[in-house]
Protein backbone atom coordinates (compact mmCIF):
# COMPACT_ATOMS: atom_id res chain seq x y z
CA UNK A 1 0.00 0.00 0.00
CA UNK A 2 0.60 3.79 -0.55
CA UNK A 3 3.25 4.83 1.52
CA UNK A 4 1.88 8.18 3.10
CA UNK A 5 3.34 11.14 4.80
CA UNK A 6 0.78 13.73 6.85
CA UNK A 7 1.93 16.63 7.60
CA UNK A 8 0.10 18.50 10.71
CA UNK A 9 -1.11 16.50 13.66
CA UNK A 10 -4.32 18.74 14.20
CA UNK A 11 -7.78 17.24 14.38
CA UNK A 12 -7.62 17.17 10.58
CA UNK A 13 -4.13 15.18 10.24
CA UNK A 14 -4.90 13.04 13.24
CA UNK A 15 -8.38 11.77 12.41
CA UNK A 16 -6.87 11.54 8.25
CA UNK A 17 -4.28 8.88 10.20
CA UNK A 18 -7.04 7.40 11.82
CA UNK A 19 -8.88 6.42 8.65
CA UNK A 20 -6.21 5.40 6.90
CA UNK A 21 -5.06 3.21 9.67
CA UNK A 22 -8.45 1.28 9.60
CA UNK A 23 -8.00 1.01 5.97
CA UNK A 24 -4.86 -0.58 6.32
CA UNK A 25 -2.26 2.09 5.82
CA UNK A 26 0.89 3.08 7.91
CA UNK A 27 0.85 7.29 7.74
CA UNK A 28 3.84 8.84 8.90
CA UNK A 29 2.45 12.42 10.73
CA UNK A 30 5.12 15.25 10.96
CA UNK A 31 4.18 17.35 13.30
CA UNK A 32 6.15 21.22 13.84
CA UNK A 33 5.65 21.57 17.64
CA UNK A 34 7.72 19.58 19.57
CA UNK A 35 4.95 18.82 22.07
CA UNK A 36 1.34 18.77 21.56
CA UNK A 37 -1.42 20.73 23.36
CA UNK A 38 -4.63 20.90 24.67
CA UNK A 39 -5.02 24.59 22.86
CA UNK A 40 -7.93 26.53 21.54
CA UNK A 41 -11.43 26.49 22.96
CA UNK A 42 -14.93 25.42 21.69
CA UNK A 43 -15.70 23.59 18.91
CA UNK A 44 -19.17 22.60 17.93
CA UNK A 45 -19.35 19.07 15.83
CA UNK A 46 -22.17 18.47 13.88
CA UNK A 47 -23.84 15.49 13.18
CA UNK A 48 -22.06 14.67 10.37
CA UNK A 49 -18.75 14.61 12.53
CA UNK A 50 -20.06 12.52 14.90
CA UNK A 51 -20.99 10.13 12.92
CA UNK A 52 -16.97 10.04 11.77
CA UNK A 53 -16.15 9.86 15.04
CA UNK A 54 -18.11 7.09 15.59
CA UNK A 55 -16.68 4.82 12.66
CA UNK A 56 -13.07 5.38 14.14
CA UNK A 57 -14.76 3.24 17.55
CA UNK A 58 -14.38 6.76 19.38
CA UNK A 59 -18.20 7.53 20.29
CA UNK A 60 -17.84 6.57 24.01
CA UNK A 61 -14.32 8.50 24.69
CA UNK A 62 -15.95 11.55 22.58
CA UNK A 63 -19.18 11.45 24.96
CA UNK A 64 -16.95 11.37 27.95
CA UNK A 65 -15.58 14.44 27.03
CA UNK A 66 -18.10 16.36 25.18
CA UNK A 67 -21.61 17.91 25.79
CA UNK A 68 -24.86 16.45 23.99
CA UNK A 69 -26.43 19.56 21.94
CA UNK A 70 -30.30 19.68 22.73
CA UNK A 71 -31.60 23.14 21.08
CA UNK A 72 -30.37 25.83 19.74
CA UNK A 73 -32.12 29.41 20.50
CA UNK A 74 -31.72 32.64 19.20
CA UNK A 75 -32.53 36.19 20.62
CA UNK A 76 -32.00 39.69 19.22
CA UNK A 77 -30.00 42.62 21.12
CA UNK A 78 -32.83 43.02 23.61
CA UNK A 79 -32.51 39.10 24.64
CA UNK A 80 -36.31 38.34 22.37
CA UNK A 81 -36.00 35.29 21.33
CA UNK A 82 -36.27 34.99 17.22
CA UNK A 83 -36.33 31.22 16.49
CA UNK A 84 -34.98 27.61 18.32
CA UNK A 85 -34.07 24.49 16.81
CA UNK A 86 -33.75 20.98 18.00
CA UNK A 87 -30.04 19.59 17.41
CA UNK A 88 -28.76 16.14 16.58
CA UNK A 89 -30.74 12.85 17.83
CA UNK A 90 -33.13 15.71 19.49
CA UNK A 91 -33.91 17.37 15.67
CA UNK A 92 -34.36 13.19 14.51
CA UNK A 93 -30.43 12.76 13.03
CA UNK A 94 -29.22 9.52 13.30
CA UNK A 95 -26.10 11.25 15.06
CA UNK A 96 -25.83 13.55 18.04
CA UNK A 97 -24.56 17.11 17.38
CA UNK A 98 -22.20 17.77 20.28
CA UNK A 99 -19.69 20.70 21.96
CA UNK A 100 -16.22 19.75 22.89
CA UNK A 101 -12.86 21.64 23.63
CA UNK A 102 -10.79 21.80 20.27
CA UNK A 103 -7.45 20.89 22.31
CA UNK A 104 -9.23 17.67 24.26
CA UNK A 105 -11.00 16.38 21.32
CA UNK A 106 -7.44 17.01 19.55
CA UNK A 107 -5.92 15.14 22.39
CA UNK A 108 -8.11 12.07 21.78
CA UNK A 109 -7.11 12.30 18.55
CA UNK A 110 -3.70 11.86 19.41
CA UNK A 111 -3.89 9.56 22.04
CA UNK A 112 -5.25 7.16 19.98
CA UNK A 113 -2.96 7.44 17.02
CA UNK A 114 -0.04 6.70 19.34
CA UNK A 115 -2.21 3.59 20.22
CA UNK A 116 -3.03 2.29 17.35
CA UNK A 117 0.31 2.98 14.94
CA UNK A 118 2.47 3.35 17.12
CA UNK A 119 4.59 5.87 19.24
CA UNK A 120 6.81 6.08 15.94
CA UNK A 121 3.99 7.29 13.88
CA UNK A 122 4.29 10.64 14.77
CA UNK A 123 7.25 12.90 14.29
CA UNK A 124 7.36 15.80 16.34
CA UNK A 125 9.75 18.83 16.28
CA UNK A 126 9.63 18.56 12.54
CA UNK A 127 8.28 21.55 10.31
CA UNK A 128 7.82 21.00 6.43
CA UNK A 129 9.40 23.72 4.52
CA UNK A 130 9.10 22.49 1.14
CA UNK A 131 8.72 19.29 -1.31
CA UNK A 132 10.09 18.39 -5.02
CA UNK A 133 8.41 15.39 -6.51
CA UNK A 134 9.28 12.36 -9.24
CA UNK A 135 8.17 9.74 -10.81
CA UNK A 136 7.70 7.76 -7.95
CA UNK A 137 7.56 9.65 -4.80
CA UNK A 138 7.98 12.94 -2.77
CA UNK A 139 10.67 14.46 -1.07
CA UNK A 140 9.68 16.46 1.88
CA UNK A 141 12.13 19.38 3.10
CA UNK A 142 12.44 19.02 7.24
CA UNK A 143 12.84 21.87 9.27
CA UNK A 144 14.05 20.62 13.48
CA UNK A 145 13.50 22.66 16.42
CA UNK A 146 17.42 22.68 16.87
CA UNK A 147 17.88 24.57 13.21
CA UNK A 148 19.06 21.45 11.71
CA UNK A 149 17.12 20.09 8.73
CA UNK A 150 16.68 16.56 6.87
CA UNK A 151 14.94 15.21 3.95
CA UNK A 152 12.24 12.22 4.31
CA UNK A 153 10.84 10.31 0.99
CA UNK A 154 7.22 8.94 0.61
CA UNK A 155 5.15 7.89 -2.18
CA UNK A 156 2.38 10.17 -1.53
CA UNK A 157 2.18 13.79 0.79
CA UNK A 158 -1.44 14.44 2.57
CA UNK A 159 -0.81 18.55 3.87
CA UNK A 160 -2.86 18.99 6.74
CA UNK A 161 -0.72 22.01 7.40
CA UNK A 162 -3.62 24.29 8.74
CA UNK A 163 -4.58 28.17 7.89
CA UNK A 164 -0.61 29.20 6.93
CA UNK A 165 0.23 25.87 5.60
CA UNK A 166 3.19 25.95 3.94
CA UNK A 167 2.52 23.05 1.25
CA UNK A 168 -0.81 25.30 0.01
CA UNK A 169 1.98 28.57 -0.55
CA UNK A 170 3.96 26.08 -2.49
CA UNK A 171 1.44 24.48 -4.66
CA UNK A 172 -0.20 28.15 -5.10
CA UNK A 173 2.50 30.59 -5.13
CA UNK A 174 0.20 33.37 -7.40
CA UNK A 175 -2.52 32.83 -5.03
CA UNK A 176 -4.64 36.19 -3.95
CA UNK A 177 -3.58 37.53 -0.42
CA UNK A 178 -6.01 36.71 2.06
CA UNK A 179 -7.96 39.79 3.48
CA UNK A 180 -9.26 40.97 6.69
CA UNK A 181 -12.98 41.06 6.59
CA UNK A 182 -13.17 44.17 9.15
CA UNK A 183 -14.49 41.35 11.78
CA UNK A 184 -12.75 40.55 15.09
CA UNK A 185 -13.04 37.12 17.02
CA UNK A 186 -13.05 37.08 20.33
CA UNK A 187 -12.87 33.01 21.67
CA UNK A 188 -13.06 32.70 25.51
CA UNK A 189 -14.36 30.50 28.44
CA UNK A 190 -16.05 30.91 31.27
CA UNK A 191 -16.70 28.28 34.34
CA UNK A 192 -20.28 28.90 35.74
CA UNK A 193 -23.57 27.11 36.67
CA UNK A 194 -25.05 25.31 33.91
CA UNK A 195 -27.58 27.84 32.07
CA UNK A 196 -30.91 25.93 30.83
CA UNK A 197 -30.06 22.71 31.45
CA UNK A 198 -26.88 22.73 30.28
CA UNK A 199 -27.24 21.22 26.73
CA UNK A 200 -27.99 24.77 24.78
CA UNK A 201 -26.84 26.79 22.36
CA UNK A 202 -27.71 30.58 22.26
CA UNK A 203 -26.93 33.08 19.42
CA UNK A 204 -27.24 36.26 20.33
CA UNK A 205 -27.51 40.14 19.59
CA UNK A 206 -27.69 42.47 16.16
CA UNK A 207 -24.69 41.31 13.61
CA UNK A 208 -25.04 44.64 12.61
CA UNK A 209 -23.11 45.79 16.50
CA UNK A 210 -21.73 42.75 17.83
CA UNK A 211 -23.17 39.00 18.13
CA UNK A 212 -22.16 36.37 20.94
CA UNK A 213 -22.42 32.60 20.54
CA UNK A 214 -22.88 30.39 23.67
CA UNK A 215 -22.06 26.98 24.86
CA UNK A 216 -20.88 24.20 27.12
CA UNK A 217 -18.06 22.33 26.33
CA UNK A 218 -17.82 20.33 29.21
CA UNK A 219 -19.84 19.58 32.23
CA UNK A 220 -18.70 19.08 35.34
CA UNK A 221 -15.30 20.48 34.47
CA UNK A 222 -12.26 18.96 36.62
CA UNK A 223 -14.81 17.84 39.30
CA UNK A 224 -15.83 21.30 39.81
CA UNK A 225 -19.83 21.03 39.12
CA UNK A 226 -19.75 23.60 37.12
CA UNK A 227 -19.87 23.61 32.79
CA UNK A 228 -17.24 24.97 31.15
CA UNK A 229 -18.48 27.28 28.73
CA UNK A 230 -17.25 28.43 25.67
CA UNK A 231 -18.69 32.06 24.17
CA UNK A 232 -17.15 33.87 21.04
CA UNK A 233 -18.19 37.56 20.29
CA UNK A 234 -17.45 39.15 16.74
CA UNK A 235 -17.38 42.85 16.94
CA UNK A 236 -16.26 45.37 14.00
CA UNK A 237 -12.25 45.39 14.62
CA UNK A 238 -8.74 45.89 13.63
CA UNK A 239 -6.70 43.85 11.62
CA UNK A 240 -4.73 41.86 14.19
CA UNK A 241 -2.27 38.44 13.01
CA UNK A 242 -4.02 35.45 11.79
CA UNK A 243 -2.33 33.45 14.85
CA UNK A 244 -5.16 30.92 16.87
CA UNK A 245 -3.45 32.28 20.53
CA UNK A 246 -3.40 35.78 20.53
CA UNK A 247 -4.58 36.43 24.28
CA UNK A 248 -7.05 39.70 24.84
CA UNK A 249 -8.49 41.46 27.51
CA UNK A 250 -12.26 40.96 27.51
CA UNK A 251 -13.48 44.12 28.88
CA UNK A 252 -13.69 46.10 25.88
CA UNK A 253 -16.39 44.07 24.14
CA UNK A 254 -18.27 43.76 27.72
CA UNK A 255 -20.31 47.16 26.63
CA UNK A 256 -21.26 45.76 23.61
CA UNK A 257 -23.97 43.71 25.16
CA UNK A 258 -25.42 46.70 27.62
CA UNK A 259 -29.22 45.87 26.54
CA UNK A 260 -28.92 42.00 26.13
CA UNK A 261 -30.71 40.69 29.37
CA UNK A 262 -31.66 37.08 29.31
CA UNK A 263 -33.31 35.38 32.70
CA UNK A 264 -30.97 32.81 32.83
CA UNK A 265 -27.51 33.97 31.71
CA UNK A 266 -25.50 37.35 32.71
CA UNK A 267 -23.95 37.83 29.41
CA UNK A 268 -21.61 40.73 30.49
CA UNK A 269 -20.73 38.15 33.66
CA UNK A 270 -20.25 35.74 31.99
CA UNK A 271 -17.57 37.58 29.45
CA UNK A 272 -15.95 39.30 32.90
CA UNK A 273 -15.52 35.86 34.58
CA UNK A 274 -13.46 34.33 31.62
CA UNK A 275 -10.65 32.12 32.13
CA UNK A 276 -9.03 33.42 28.78
CA UNK A 277 -9.95 34.90 25.97
CA UNK A 278 -8.14 34.77 22.71
CA UNK A 279 -9.05 37.11 19.83
CA UNK A 280 -8.99 36.10 15.94
CA UNK A 281 -8.99 37.94 13.26
CA UNK A 282 -11.78 36.69 10.20
CA UNK A 283 -9.54 36.50 7.25
CA UNK A 284 -10.48 35.57 3.30
CA UNK A 285 -9.08 33.40 2.10
CA UNK A 286 -9.81 32.53 -1.69
CA UNK A 287 -10.83 29.39 -2.61
CA UNK A 288 -8.18 27.25 -4.34
CA UNK A 289 -8.60 26.06 -8.15
CA UNK A 290 -6.86 22.75 -7.02
CA UNK A 291 -5.95 21.03 -4.01
CA UNK A 292 -3.65 18.71 -5.47
CA UNK A 293 -0.13 19.08 -7.31
CA UNK A 294 0.05 15.32 -8.31
CA UNK A 295 1.38 13.06 -5.29
CA UNK A 296 0.41 16.18 -2.63
CA UNK A 297 -2.77 17.06 -1.54
CA UNK A 298 -4.12 19.87 0.40
CA UNK A 299 -7.13 18.34 3.47
CA UNK A 300 -9.25 20.16 6.05
CA UNK A 301 -7.80 23.95 6.65
CA UNK A 302 -5.13 23.99 4.46
CA UNK A 303 -7.08 22.86 2.05
CA UNK A 304 -10.28 25.35 2.99
CA UNK A 305 -9.46 27.74 5.72
CA UNK A 306 -12.60 29.09 6.72
CA UNK A 307 -14.16 31.45 9.39
CA UNK A 308 -14.29 29.14 12.33
CA UNK A 309 -18.16 29.41 12.15
CA UNK A 310 -20.49 26.93 12.89
CA UNK A 311 -18.01 24.06 13.12
CA UNK A 312 -17.37 23.69 10.14
CA UNK A 313 -13.84 23.92 10.07
CA UNK A 314 -13.09 20.34 11.52
CA UNK A 315 -16.17 18.77 10.19
CA UNK A 316 -15.43 19.14 7.06
CA UNK A 317 -11.67 18.06 7.60
CA UNK A 318 -13.21 15.24 9.18
CA UNK A 319 -14.98 14.84 5.67
CA UNK A 320 -12.02 14.91 3.86
CA UNK A 321 -10.21 12.36 5.44
CA UNK A 322 -13.34 9.63 4.71
CA UNK A 323 -13.45 10.75 1.03
CA UNK A 324 -9.44 10.60 0.55
CA UNK A 325 -9.05 7.84 2.33
CA UNK A 326 -12.18 5.98 0.10
CA UNK A 327 -10.37 7.02 -2.92
CA UNK A 328 -7.15 5.82 -1.70
CA UNK A 329 -8.75 2.51 -1.10
CA UNK A 330 -10.56 2.51 -4.50
CA UNK A 331 -7.62 3.64 -6.84
CA UNK A 332 -4.04 2.53 -5.99
CA UNK A 333 -2.40 5.07 -7.87
CA UNK A 334 -2.43 7.66 -5.52
CA UNK A 335 -2.08 10.33 -7.91
CA UNK A 336 -5.53 9.21 -9.37
CA UNK A 337 -7.35 9.21 -5.78
CA UNK A 338 -6.17 12.71 -5.07
CA UNK A 339 -7.89 14.19 -8.23
CA UNK A 340 -10.94 12.16 -7.33
CA UNK A 341 -10.66 13.40 -3.79
CA UNK A 342 -10.41 16.66 -5.12
CA UNK A 343 -13.23 16.27 -7.70
CA UNK A 344 -15.37 15.03 -4.91
CA UNK A 345 -15.01 17.70 -2.32
CA UNK A 346 -13.73 20.75 -3.46
CA UNK A 347 -16.50 22.63 -5.40
CA UNK A 348 -18.45 21.69 -2.72
CA UNK A 349 -16.54 22.89 0.28
CA UNK A 350 -15.73 25.91 -1.20
CA UNK A 351 -19.50 26.89 -1.41
CA UNK A 352 -19.92 25.93 2.81
CA UNK A 353 -16.64 28.61 2.69
CA UNK A 354 -18.38 31.10 0.94
CA UNK A 355 -21.33 30.08 2.99
CA UNK A 356 -19.94 30.79 6.13
CA UNK A 357 -18.35 34.38 4.86
CA UNK A 358 -22.13 35.56 4.59
CA UNK A 359 -23.64 34.61 7.98
CA UNK A 360 -24.74 31.12 7.11
CA UNK A 361 -27.97 30.72 9.38
CA UNK A 362 -26.84 33.52 11.47
CA UNK A 363 -28.54 35.57 9.03
CA UNK A 364 -32.02 35.15 10.66
CA UNK A 365 -30.37 37.75 12.98
CA UNK A 366 -29.76 40.26 10.93
CA UNK A 367 -32.70 40.05 8.84
CA UNK A 368 -34.58 40.63 12.39
CA UNK A 369 -32.15 43.64 13.19
CA UNK A 370 -32.73 45.54 9.89
CA UNK A 371 -36.47 44.89 9.56
CA UNK A 372 -37.09 46.48 13.37
CA UNK A 373 -34.56 49.03 12.59
CA UNK A 374 -32.60 47.72 15.69
CA UNK A 375 -35.58 48.30 18.05
CA UNK A 376 -37.53 45.59 20.02
CA UNK A 377 -40.89 44.13 18.29
CA UNK A 378 -43.95 43.03 19.67
CA UNK A 379 -44.33 39.85 17.63
CA UNK A 380 -41.74 37.84 16.28
CA UNK A 381 -44.29 36.62 13.74
CA UNK A 382 -44.78 39.90 12.31
CA UNK A 383 -41.26 40.59 12.01
CA UNK A 384 -39.74 36.95 10.82
CA UNK A 385 -42.50 34.46 9.79
CA UNK A 386 -41.28 30.66 11.38
CA UNK A 387 -41.90 29.61 8.24
CA UNK A 388 -39.28 31.70 6.68
CA UNK A 389 -36.95 30.85 9.08
CA UNK A 390 -37.54 27.07 8.91
CA UNK A 391 -36.54 27.97 4.89
CA UNK A 392 -33.80 29.78 5.87
CA UNK A 393 -32.28 26.87 7.79
CA UNK A 394 -33.15 23.81 6.02
CA UNK A 395 -31.30 25.30 2.89
CA UNK A 396 -28.55 25.76 5.20
CA UNK A 397 -28.56 22.15 6.45
CA UNK A 398 -29.05 21.08 2.97
CA UNK A 399 -25.87 22.65 2.14
CA UNK A 400 -23.21 21.69 4.74
CA UNK A 401 -24.35 17.79 3.69
CA UNK A 402 -27.13 16.97 6.20
CA UNK A 403 -30.40 17.70 4.95
CA UNK A 404 -33.13 18.29 7.69
CA UNK A 405 -34.86 15.02 8.73
CA UNK A 406 -39.02 15.56 8.42
CA UNK A 407 -38.21 19.18 6.16
CA UNK A 408 -39.22 17.17 2.79
CA UNK A 409 -42.35 15.91 4.03
CA UNK A 410 -43.21 19.33 4.57
CA UNK A 411 -43.04 19.12 8.77
CA UNK A 412 -42.28 22.33 10.50
CA UNK A 413 -38.56 21.88 11.93
CA UNK A 414 -38.18 25.03 13.86
CA UNK A 415 -39.94 26.67 17.35
CA UNK A 416 -40.31 28.88 19.51
CA UNK A 417 -39.64 27.53 23.36
CA UNK A 418 -42.95 29.36 24.50
CA UNK A 419 -45.21 28.17 21.72
CA UNK A 420 -47.05 25.35 22.67
CA UNK A 421 -47.76 23.97 18.88
CA UNK A 422 -44.00 23.18 18.84
CA UNK A 423 -43.15 19.36 18.01
CA UNK A 424 -43.64 17.74 20.79
CA UNK A 425 -39.92 16.39 20.87
CA UNK A 426 -38.69 19.87 20.86
CA UNK A 427 -41.27 21.32 24.06
C1 LIG B 1 -3.61 26.22 18.14
C2 LIG B 1 -4.91 26.14 17.40
C3 LIG B 1 -6.08 26.50 18.06
C4 LIG B 1 -7.30 26.43 17.39
N1 LIG B 1 -8.43 26.80 18.06
C5 LIG B 1 -9.63 26.73 17.44
C6 LIG B 1 -10.82 27.10 18.11
O1 LIG B 1 -10.79 27.46 19.27
N2 LIG B 1 -12.00 27.04 17.43
C7 LIG B 1 -12.04 26.62 16.12
O2 LIG B 1 -13.13 26.57 15.52
N3 LIG B 1 -10.93 26.26 15.46
C8 LIG B 1 -9.73 26.30 16.08
N4 LIG B 1 -8.59 25.93 15.41
C9 LIG B 1 -8.73 25.50 14.00
C10 LIG B 1 -9.29 24.10 13.90
O3 LIG B 1 -8.45 23.20 14.59
C11 LIG B 1 -9.39 23.75 12.43
O4 LIG B 1 -10.25 24.65 11.78
C12 LIG B 1 -9.94 22.34 12.16
O5 LIG B 1 -9.82 21.50 13.24
C13 LIG B 1 -9.20 21.69 10.99
O6 LIG B 1 -7.96 21.34 11.50
P1 LIG B 1 -6.64 21.11 10.70
O7 LIG B 1 -6.05 19.88 11.31
O8 LIG B 1 -6.85 21.17 9.24
O9 LIG B 1 -5.76 22.39 11.06
P2 LIG B 1 -5.14 22.85 12.46
O10 LIG B 1 -6.00 22.53 13.57
O11 LIG B 1 -4.71 24.25 12.26
O12 LIG B 1 -3.82 21.92 12.59
C14 LIG B 1 -2.68 22.11 11.76
C15 LIG B 1 -1.49 21.42 12.43
O13 LIG B 1 -0.38 21.47 11.55
C16 LIG B 1 0.77 21.90 12.26
N5 LIG B 1 1.64 22.57 11.28
C17 LIG B 1 1.48 23.80 10.75
N6 LIG B 1 2.45 24.04 9.84
C18 LIG B 1 3.22 22.93 9.80
C19 LIG B 1 4.36 22.58 9.04
N7 LIG B 1 4.91 23.39 8.14
N8 LIG B 1 4.92 21.35 9.24
C20 LIG B 1 4.40 20.48 10.17
N9 LIG B 1 3.30 20.78 10.92
C21 LIG B 1 2.73 21.99 10.71
C22 LIG B 1 0.21 22.82 13.33
O14 LIG B 1 1.11 22.93 14.43
C23 LIG B 1 -1.08 22.09 13.73
O15 LIG B 1 -0.86 21.12 14.72
C24 LIG B 1 -7.35 26.00 16.03
C25 LIG B 1 -6.17 25.64 15.37
C26 LIG B 1 -4.96 25.69 16.04
C27 LIG B 1 -3.68 25.30 15.32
Amino acid sequence: MTDIAIIGAGPGGLLTALRLHQAGFRPTIYESVPELKPLGVGVDIKTVGTKEIDELGLLEEFRAISVDAEDSIFYNHFGQEIYAEKCGVHMGYLHEQRFVHRGVLQMLFYRTVLERLGAGSVVLGAKAVGYTQDEEGVTLDIEHRDGTTSQVRHEAVIAADGIKSAVRRQMHPNQAEPEFSGITMWRGTTLREPFRGGHTILHLGDPRISSMIVYPIAENFEGTGLDLINWVVETNGEETIEDWNQVADPEQIIPAFDTLKLPFLDVQQLIRDAREVYLFPLIRHFPLDTWVDDRVVLLGDAAHAMYPRGGNGITQAMLDARVLTEKLVELADPRAAFAAYDGARREMVNRIADNMRGEGYEVIRRIVADRTDGKPFDDIEDVLPLAEADGIFSRYHALVGAPRPGHDAGEATGFRTWNEAAPAEAR
